[in-house]
């Protein structure tokens, strides 16, 4: 038997915690993770897109072109890299 689920939802909320921990977030703004579909034929893979929503600032988004379940805390870090690079 699987617990596929279980496992999501706890790298989810590892997932929120490296977000917080390497943008130094403060407790009054939201991460929210969630995966989605790019839709193109030839990328099997779902990628995850990390958003951070802030009261002053705008939303900020990050994407890891990742399954939630692979993403370590190297891939938050490189998609905060590329989201300064290329703000969204
Ligand atoms: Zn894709």
């Amino acid at each position: 038997m699987s617990s596929d689920s279980i496992d999501l939802s706890e790298r989810a909320a590892a997932i929120k915690f490296w977000a917080r921990q390497i943008l130094s977030l403060p407790d009054e703004e939201i991460v929210t993770v969630s995966e989605f579909n790019c839709g193109k034929p030839t990328c099997p893979n779902l990628h995850t897109v990390v958003m951070v929503m802030s009261q002053e600032k705008p939303p900020r988004k990050m994407v890891v072109n990742k399954p939630l379940a692979d993403i370590s805390e190297f891939d938050v870090l490189e998609a905060y890299s590329d989201s300064l690079r290329d703000p969204a």
